[in-house]
Parts: C-alpha cells; sequence; structure tokens
C-alpha cells in the first residue's frame, strides 16, 4: 500500500453544510457561516477582527496593502518560505529584504534582523515554519525600536503559541503582529475545501480599512451596519472574500478542530519516539524552542547533505512511501535572483537542500508509522 505526503481530511459534516449554506439563499460571501468561522477565530484566540479570504495568499496580499507601502520601501522576509510570503510585497512595490534561517530551525534569525533593518525598512515578516513560532518578543523588540511593523504569515500556525517572557503571557501565533494571514490550503492542518485563507487584524488602525479591500474598495460593509446610507468606490481593494460554501467546508473542520489537533499531534509524538531511538543515523530531529508549542502540521527531519536526501526520498519512494522536500532558497529563485542584495544566506540553503517532510495527515496510522520508520532503518541498514 501506498503511503501519500498528505491527505485531506474529511470529518463528515462538510457536505450537510454546503448545503445548508446553498439552502440559505445567499451564496456569495459574509454569510452566515463566513461569521461563524470569522467569530471563531476571534474568540477562541482573542484576535481583534478576523476576515476569511479565498487563500492565504490573499490573506497576505490584504496584510501588504494594509501597510502603505511606497516605492522602495523594504520589507525582512525570510528566503526559506513559501513564494507568496514575499511576493504579495513585491506587487505593493516593496525591495524584499531576505532574512536567514536560524541554525536550530528554519524560522528567520531574529538577531540578525537588526543589521538588515534602513532607513527604508517598514516591515518585518516572520514565518512561524511548521507551526513553530519565531522568537516574538526579539522580533517585537525591532520593530519597536526602529517603528516597524510586523505582519506574521502564520498560514501554518493554527492552534499554535508563543510564550512571552516581556508580556508574560502566552500569546496565540497570528495574535502578536499588527497583522497576520493563516491559510485553508488542502495542505494545512484545516482546509476550506482546498483554497482559503483569514487575514487577522490586531492593530485597531487598520480595521476599517481592512473590511474595505475586502468589499472591492467600497464601504458596503459599513453599509450593511447601518453606518453610512449608501455605499461606494472609497479605495482601493480586490475580491478577497470565499464563497458560503467554502466557508461551510471550513466551519465544519473548525468544528472537529480539537480532534484534529489531538490526533496529529499523537502521530508527531509516535514519529519522534521511534526516531529519536534509532541508533547510527545521520538525520537531525525538529528542534522545539521552549517558548513554542507544536501544532503538528508537519514532520520533518534534516539531513548532512543533499545527496543523502536525495537517496532517502529515492530510497522511501521505491518502498512507496511519499517524503517531500520543501522550500527552495528565494533569494536564490530565478525571478529574485538579480534583484537580491547578494548576501550569502547559509542556513537558509542548508534547509533548501536536506530537509524533508515525512507524511503527516489526520487518517495515518500508527502501523504506517511504524512501517515508516522500519523502512528508515532498512535506508541505514542498506548504506
Ligand atoms: C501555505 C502557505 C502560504 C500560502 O497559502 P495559500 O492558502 O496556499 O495561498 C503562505 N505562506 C506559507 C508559509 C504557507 O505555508
Amino acid at each position: 500500500m501506498n503511503i501519500p505526503f498528505n491527505k485531506p481530511y474529511l470529518t463528515g459534516k462538510e457536505t450537510e453544510y454546503m448545503v445548508q449554506a446553498v439552502q440559505n439563499g445567499q451564496l456569495s460571501g459574509n454569510g452566515e457561516f463566513t461569521k461563524k468561522c470569522q467569530t471563531f477565530f476571534q474568540e477562541r484566540y482573542g484576535f481583534r477582527k478576523c476576515l476569511l479570504t479565498t487563500s492565504g495568499t490573499d490573506a497576505l496580499e490584504m496584510c501588504a496593502m494594509l501597510c502603505g507601502l511606497q516605492p522602495g520601501d523594504e520589507v525582512i522576509v525570510p528566503s526559506y518560505t513559501f513564494v507568496s510570503t514575499a511576493l504579495a510585497f513585491l506587487r505593493e512595490g516593496a525591495k524584499v529584504v531576505f532574512a536567514d534561517s536560524m541554525q536550530r530551525n528554519p524560522n528567520l534569525d531574529a538577531e540578525t534582523i537588526e543589521s538588515l533593518v534602513t532607513p527604508r525598512t517598514r516591515v518585518i515578516v516572520p514565518v512561524h515554519y511548521a507551526g513553530v513560532a519565531c522568537d516574538m518578543d526579539a522580533i517585537m523588540a525591532v520593530a519597536k525600536k526602529h517603528n516597524l511593523l510586523v505582519v506574521e504569515d502564520a498560514a501554518q500556525a493554527i492552534n499554535s503559541y508563543y510564550t512571552s517572557n516581556v508580556r508574560h503571557q502566552t500569546l496565540s501565533l497570528g495574535g502578536i503582529g499588527h497583522l497576520a494571514a493563516f491559510s485553508f490550503h488542502e495542505t494545512k492542518n484545516v482546509t476550506a475545501g482546498g483554497e482559503g485563507g483569514l487575514l487577522v487584524v490586531n492593530d485597531g488602525q487598520f480595521l476599517r480599512r481592512a473590511e474595505i479591500l475586502w468589499e472591492k474598495g467600497t464601504n458596503r460593509a459599513e453599509f450593511f451596519r447601518g453606518a453610512v446610507n449608501k455605499y461606494g468606490w472609497v479605495d482601493m481593494g480586490s475580491s478577497f472574500l470565499p464563497a458560503e460554501i467554502n466557508a461551510a467546508f471550513l466551519w465544519a473542520q473548525l468544528e472537529n478542530l480539537d480532534t484534529i489537533q489531538q490526533k496529529r499531534i499523537a502521530l508527531w509524538k509516535c514519529y519522534y519516539e521511534h526516531l529519536s531511538q534509532m541508533q547510527n543515523v545521520s538525520f537531525s530531529l525538529p528542534d522545539l524552542p521552549d517558548y513554542a508549542t507544536n501544532n503538528a502540521h508537519l514532520f520533518y527531519i534534516t539531513f548532512p547533505t543533499l545527496d543523502e536526501r536525495t537517496a532517502f526520498i529515492q530510497f522511501l519512494k521505491e518502498h512507496n512511501i511519499s517524503c517531500v522536500f520543501h522550500y527552495l532558497s528565494l533569494h536564490a529563485s530565478p525571478f529574485y535572483r538579480d534583484k537580491h542584495d547578494g548576501r550569502v544566506l547559509p542556513e537558509c540553503d542548508r534547509y533548501a537542500d536536506t530537509l524533508v517532510r515525512l507524511p503527516m495527515y489526520y487518517e495515518l496510522t500508527f502501523d504506517d508509522i511504524d512501517r515508516i520508520c522500519d523502512t528508515i532503518r532498512m535506508f541505514y541498514a542498506n548504506r
């Protein structure tokens, strides 16, 4: 039997809620299910204002628009991330300044950020890779000192937390920066039926404009609240709202979030226990800082070399187990390498060359993990 890398999970209620959304008679966005989902995030995580979007990419684009960037303004983004993190800001005319990863995990290195700040820097974009928090105390301190905005790319970070020593509090990821973006793509812990996202507005100065950008540049939301007696074109914007059937799908998943998370975390721990007991292996296990929780978004290991990783992926593939590498360094991409300032980002390149993600999805079984780990033992026995 083939073990895929990812498999979207259905809780069983999705179609029922989608039918209900159709029967409600309002198929477009911002209906009952959209409001349910938005309220869920606001109440459970203490986010100030949430707006569902058609993708995580869209939520990031809204964040970039809200930052009000001028051509030549600089935005600090990790190079080890998905294209959208950088692209959202590049589209607004900003110059993307890529930061390296930490040695201990792929998140951006808070200690080197300050050396990248110039008089043109406006925004820092921490990405919580694998749902593991960046060092937000350090990042927020640099932002405060230089009067910068912080946009959290929390695409992978649902239900994950950061313990702040400065604020003596445990904070929800996505609730720390001025703005944040989540993704409900089918590869994430919960999905809105394939594609979906969420904009989080934590800083009150962006509340009104966020709603306008979301409503295609109109003040329609204020009109429906009765705050104005007609609505019209007042600003920039786009079609960022998902249809109600997507929100209905997402709602079925959110209702089961605790069950989904418990299972994923149990699978993650099972991997960790098996792999940490193996002798004479060359890979390294993920390292969780004390300030971070684990939402089991993905399970990754790293190898000493690219060749060893390539051999590993090939060996598991021959045994019908699908493992995949992850990001390629954005600073070295065909689209950006000529625009990059030439700094070498060795940790980012190392993760690009040596990181592997093992199968991780709700319906993965503990027997599957046994088989995967047996195959990993065979890989070393054969070398
Ligand atoms: C998934 C992801 C995105 C993009 O989200 P989409 O919903 O696919 O547009 C952006 N950033 C990171 C870090 C992601 O993992």
